[in-house]
């Protein structure tokens, strides 16, 4: 593995060397300054230690001298200073990451890559070592096999069936009778072993042959049998999240979104005409929860809703991420609800009269977290088991040609949430 460890190199930073003018900090190199408007000029050098000490609660309002160094643009960087236009300039700049470039690209691909075909390459070779083990089972049967040789034997039938097949349209009739006995003597050999009627000894050591054999072999052959399903299963799992990673480019409106796709720009332009205009609406969408920080918490959820204050009356985007790698979710607001599923670029409006989002954690009902509709969409506390049962509440249009409702969302039945994301929607 060593081989794809290397990374892109950023530029070496500069250094200044000037100690920290803190008599107790003595051998430390200053490595910030205080932007902090009114502070004693004296201590704007900072180091290390003064960060961790009596700064600390100020650690956004330093810049990284050797950062400022390599690009004076950095120097708000970690600041929010409200009402200056140079951290206005500042955070727009940030927003935008122009380092992951086309050589950057090619390097993270080619890394990639490499990945792969390393990791294709172990599976390929542990597959065929397994097999080989799988194969020394074979003998083992096959010795099984050679102890039942009499009662599969055909030499006595094949030769009855071929002659009385050359003697087509003139058999006769002892012909036929020698026939009958040979068919009726070769299922008696194959009824031999019929318990009721068998020779009992030989009976119980061929019948403890075989469950020997099922003991000895039910072990590894479990492990071993080769599913040929789980590997294609598998590789339609990579390249699904292949075909989302060559959407990886953020979304112009969902930046904040690790979930989203261009679909979401072109559904919320939809939704909302001020997001047709290519602008800056960062500050129009404000995340208000994302498993992948706050964790997959239902009280989590429940309680950054409610501290929306009043939470029915606000537009809402939810986004959830299966674990069978669907993404779907729901725009609600108040008189445009839809139920949209990201992968299959398809919308389901909410029908006339239905409340769009159901918040049943509120009501102590512990095994539903969330309603969306009428049932379309029920969010259980631990995301797991969750089930769907679209066209409820939302309406789902015949042109889609769906199945079954109840597994359109996730491709499942019941699914669970690996993933999800709340967004506000601010007027
Ligand atoms: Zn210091």
């Amino acid at each position: 593995m060593e081989a794809f460890e290397h990374r892109y190199e950023p530029q070496e930073r500069k250094q200044v060397m000037i100690q920290c003018e803190d008599l107790s900090h003595k051998d430390e190199i200053v490595q910030y300054i205080l932007l902090k408007p009114k502070t004693d000029a004296r201590s704007r050098l900072l180091c290390r230690k003064c960060i961790e000490g009596k700064f600390n609660q100020q650690t956004n309002e330093i810049c990284l001298i050797s950062e400022v160094l390599d690009d004076p643009y950095k120097v708000l960087k970690y600041t929010n200073y409200q009402g200056n236009v140079i951290q206005i300039l500042s955070d727009f700049i940030h927003s935008y990451d122009f380092s992951f470039d086309a050589d950057a690209i090619r390097y993270k691909i080619d890394e990639i890559r490499q990945r792969f075909l390393y990791h294709l390459s172990e599976l390929e070779s542990k597959l065929i070592e397994k097999n080989e083990v799988f194969l020394g089972t074979k003998d083992f049967m096959d010795k099984l096999k050679a102890r039942f040789n009499q009662y599969f034997d055909i030499s006595k039938l094949e030769e009855s069936l071929t002659q009385a097949g050359m003697k087509y349209g003139n058999i006769t009739t002892k012909d036929k009778q020698k026939l009958r006995k040979d068919v009726n003597d070769y299922v008696a050999q194959i009824q031999k072993l019929n318990q009721d009627s068998a020779d009992q000894e030989i009976y119980k050591t061929l019948f403890n042959a075989i469950d020997d054999s099922k003991k000895k072999l039910a072990e590894k052959e479990s492990q071993l049998k080769l599913q040929k399903e789980k590997l294609d299963k598998g590789v339609e799992k990579i390249l699904k999240e292949l075909q989302n990673m060559e959407q990886t480019y953020s979304t112009l409106n969902l930046r904040q979104s690790e979930l989203s796709t261009t679909y979401m720009d072109e559904f919320l332009a939809r939704k909302n005409p001020v997001f047709q205009q290519r602008n800056n609406f960062m500050d129009k969408i404000k995340r208000i929860y994302q498993s992948k920080y706050d964790g997959l918490d239902a009280n989590k959820v429940h309680e950054k809703i409610i501290q929306l204050g009043q939470w029915n009356n606000q537009t809402l985007l939810f986004l959830f991420q299966t674990s069978s790698q669907q993404v779907f979710g729901v725009y609600v607001s108040q008189n445009s609800s839809e139920i949209f599923h990201q992968n299959k670029r398809q919308e389901f409006p909410i029908k006339a009269g239905v409340s769009p989002i159901t918040l049943n954690y509120s009501n102590n009902q512990n095994e539903v977290l969330m309603t969306f509709g009428n049932g379309d969409i029920i969010i259980k506390p631990q995301f797991n088991g969750c089930i769907s049962e679209l066209g409820e509440g939302f309406s789902a249009s015949p042109e889609y040609r769906i199945g079954d409702l109840k597994s359109y969302l996730a491709n499942q039945h019941c699914f669970d949430i690996v993933e999800m994301e709340i967004f506000q929607i601010l007027k």
